[in-house]
């Protein structure tokens, strides 16, 4: 039966809180892993892009149709205007004066025709931008998600070591002592063994009286902090 050193329980807390620490860093890679939100994000943003560039491409054919109908109307007018044929005067200057009329409104739809399509040239370079951008989100994703499997590969591997060096390290350990810092552990604190610095626990940061001090120096029996109820260890 190995007896009590508090030496062991101090190594042990030690492996197991490296461990832990180990773990707590493994879920946060874990995290990182399953968040896909970046690529997701510039995905959205390149299919809103798409559309956009879809959607000024459809006004641009109805403003440059437009434009064209209206022309083609216009120059039917003009043709039966200059020949002239079975028309009153007064119906030749009301057809002279709608001529000019179209005409206006032809410049208005010329025009609207221009600014649609530098409409659609801006939406093309949005596109461009866009899929720039979602290429090198992609590019970055694959490279971090390989970078975090090497990492969680070698986290993988330490945490074994550590689990393995606190089981041997349990098994060589006083039962007694084992239970203590275990019943302590379990109550959710961080430490179940303080470390004794200048007279006080590392702990709770409270000066330990001399008599309890004493005891505690020996490290071949359980003492604990009086206020905080930590195993002491005076190192
Ligand atoms: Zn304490």
């Amino acid at each position: 039966m190995p007896f009590i050193r508090v030496s062991d329980l101090v190594e042990l807390q030690d492996l197991e809180d490296q461990a832990q620490a180990l773990r707590d860093e493994a879920a946060t890679l874990e995290a990182e892993l399953a968040d896909e939100s970046s690529v997701g994000q510039a995905d959205e943003q390149l299919h809103a892009a798409k559309e956009a560039l879809h959607r000024a491409e459809l006004s641009r054919r109805e403003a440059e149709q437009g434009a064209e109908e209206w022309q083609a109307k216009t120059r039917e007018e003009e043709a039966r205007l200059y020949s002239g044929k079975g028309m009153t005067p007064r119906e030749l200057a009301a057809m002279e004066h709608e001529i000019v009329t179209r005409k206006e409104r032809q410049r208005e739809l010329d025009e609207d025709a221009l600014l649609a399509m530098d409409a659609v040239e801006t939406a093309r370079t949005d596109r461009q931008r866009a899929q720039v951008h979602a290429a090198a989100v992609k590019e970055e994703r694959v490279g971090r998600v390989a970078e975090i499997e090497r990492q969680a590969e070698e986290f993988r591997q330490r945490l074994l070591a550590l689990e393995e060096a606190a089981a041997r390290k349990r098994a060589l350990t006083s039962p007694s002592a084992l239970r203590a810092y275990d019943r302590l552990r379990a109550n959710g604190r961080r430490k179940a063994v303080a470390r004794v610095s200048r007279g006080t626990c590392a702990y709770c940061r409270i000066a330990i009286p001399n008599n309890v001090l004493q005891r505690a120096r020996s490290g071949l029996e359980l003492v604990t902090c009086p206020s905080c109820g930590c195993i002491l260890y005076v190192g």
